[in-house]
């Protein structure tokens, strides 16, 4: 049976349909349920396994759910042995400017194909958080908690554009949003009351750590996952940050966790010139470094709306990459270590 539900958000002072959130069963519409999707995961890693492909768990990618083909999304997830994606709204502008400054349809993917989708918050992006930050807060702390949302999106805290984006000249995607500001700080503290995690892209520069590592201090219940393992735009910009550094980090933060989302070897920024994905210039320190602490990194995609396509494609280099840690290290990154940060479970042999 159909259930519909409509739900209301206030925005820029409009009511208006927020989401036309729909499921096919009652207990959907009310969120996300792990206990009865939990098997279903389970059994959808042990069937890539069999095939002998590495299964993987994407712990950051996004979506714009005006363009999406479900279908064919899932179909490039087997091809590529993708176990689930931890998928996230990118709220197309158009809605957003309409108020409608949230979506829930990452709980409607999943509904649609439970075994595939780790429903994720809104991505923290253009416009939404740029432009009605406060309103993207209020709903963020109305929805994540109330529709049992186990990871939020990702946080555009520091973004230079990427490539892309530059590419068709969005300069727009330059943020900058203080990491101990206001705003910020608001998230941290939803993190810490609900133990769940939420995901930051910013620079990796020299006068940017202080104020996460002071964050991470002061909220240390708050699970943060700093996205783009050792990926900088400008090295000059960059002096303290490599493997000793993280390591130090790692250490004293327990509540930090990095994905692996970063290009290949030969990827450079433009606008530096710059091969910005550092892990190649210096792999070897840092597989020793997540060989000593495999569970706080996580193995990421980055797909987003506008490569939607690129699932095999981005499968591949992620493969390249895992396949380059010595077993179990391998099996951890892979899977494993989102699988304990998001459900609490240490999954033993499958
Ligand atoms: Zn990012």
């Amino acid at each position: 049976m159909l259930n519909l539900s409509k739900r209301l958000f206030v925005a820029q002072g409009f009511a208006l349909p927020l989401a036309l959130f729909y499921s096919r069963n009652a207990n959907a519409a009310e969120g996300f349920d792990f206990q009865s999707v939990r098997a279903n995961y389970l059994e959808r890693i042990r069937k890539i396994k069999n095939t002998g492909l590495l299964p993987i768990i994407d712990i950051e990618s996004s979506y714009n759910p005006l363009e999406i083909d479900l279908s064919a999304f899932t179909r490039s997830m087997d091809r590529a042995g993708i176990a689930m994606m931890c998928l996230s709204v990118d709220q197309p502008g158009k809605l957003v400017e309409q108020g409608a400054i949230w979506s829930d349809h990452a709980l409607e993917s999943f509904v649609k194909f439970p075994e595939y989708f780790i429903p994720t918050g809104n991505g923290g992006n253009h416009p939404a958080w740029t432009k009605f930050p406060l309103d993207f807060l209020m709903a963020l702390e109305k929805f994540i908690p109330g529709h049992n949302y186990p990871l939020m999106g990702e946080f555009e805290v520091r973004h230079y554009p990427s490539p892309r984006q530059i590419s068709r000249g969005a300069f727009f995607r330059d943020v900058e949003v203080a990491i101990d500001g206001p705003l910020m700080e608001r998230v941290f503290m939803l993190a810490e009351k609900t133990g769940i995690p939420f995901q930051i892209h910013y620079e990796i520069e020299d006068k940017l750590l202080e104020p996460l590592a002071r964050m991470l201090g002061k909220f240390p219940k708050a699970k943060v996952i700093w996205c783009h393992l050792a990926q900088i735009r400008y090295q000059q910009r960059s002096t303290q940050y490599g493997p000793a550094m993280l390591e130090k980090w790692l250490d004293q933060f327990p509540n930090l966790y990095i994905d692996t989302a970063f290009g290949d070897a030969l990827s450079r920024y433009q606008p530096s010139g710059e091969r910005h994905a550092r892990f190649w210039s210096d792999a070897q320190a840092w597989t020793n470094l997540i060989v000593a602490k495999p569970y706080r990194f996580l193995a990421a995609l980055d797909i987003g709306g506008d490569r939607m396509d690129k699932i095999e494609e981005w499968t591949k280099n992620l493969r390249y990459f895992l396949n380059r840690l010595p077993m179990p290290t391998r099996e951890i990154v892979a899977y494993k270590a989102a699988w304990k940060l998001l459900f609490n479970e240490e999954l033993g042999s499958l």
